[in-house]
């Protein structure tokens, strides 16, 4: 029995938490599925969901709740989804706390701010993929990792190392494909 965690400190995690239900259900994998509001929940964890919302936000509650570096030290798959891709980087265009796990540089609203937000399908996993862009980053480069996916050209979806992160919102539509290879990832990190 694995245990799931979606960090609870802003942004869409009902979505997240109903997608990765889905998805496991769809796999057939006995799983908790926890909300991550402090400290003391990251070592039940052997994977972390962060959502969208708002990184600086989330960032410094991370800092404030010393949430931040208790995930790093836990060292288990991570899923960013938006601001969770942001927070997942080494660096981006703005001061703001990060996780660092993922080598690369990102450009936050890269697509734009609120009005420019829209749904456009993207090629992953060798098919169609409904992404919803909201303030959507794009990684500018990526130092360390596999894309998945680009949108005009920008990488939108990447893997690295046990981690994956996309710059759309799986969580917001039905298709649960990315939640499920995530649910791989952690299957893999446990055995
Ligand atoms: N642009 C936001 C940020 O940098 C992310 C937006 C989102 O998660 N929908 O935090």
């Amino acid at each position: 029995m694995i245990s799931i965690g979606i960090l609870d400190l802003q942004g869409d995690v009902s979505e997240h938490f109903e997608a990765i239900e889905k998805a496991l259900k769809k796999l057939k994998i006995d799983s908790d599925v926890l909300k991550v509001k402090t400290v003391s929940d990251i070592p039940k964890c052997d994977g972390l969901i962060i959502s969208g919302g708002e990184s600086t936000v989330i960032g410094k509650l991370m800092n404030k709740t010393d949430m931040r570096l208790a995930i790093i030290k836990q060292d288990i798959p991570i899923m960013g989804t938006c601001a969770g891709l942001v927070l997942l980087a080494t660096e981006t265009d703005y001061e703001q706390p990060l996780l660092g796990l993922i080598d690369m540089k990102v450009k936050r609203n890269g697509f734009g701010r609120q009005k420019a937000s829209f749904e456009e399908e993207i090629e992953i996993f060798g098919s169609k993929f409904e992404g919803v862009f909201i303030r959507a980053p794009y990684v500018e480069e990526l130092k360390d990792g596999v894309v998945l996916a680009r949108l005009r050209g920008k990488i939108v979806a990447l893997a690295s190392g046990k981690h994956v992160a996309t710059a759309f919102h799986p969580e917001l539509t039905d298709d649960t494909r990315i939640h499920e290879y995530f649910i791989k990832e952690v299957l893999k990190c446990v055995e």
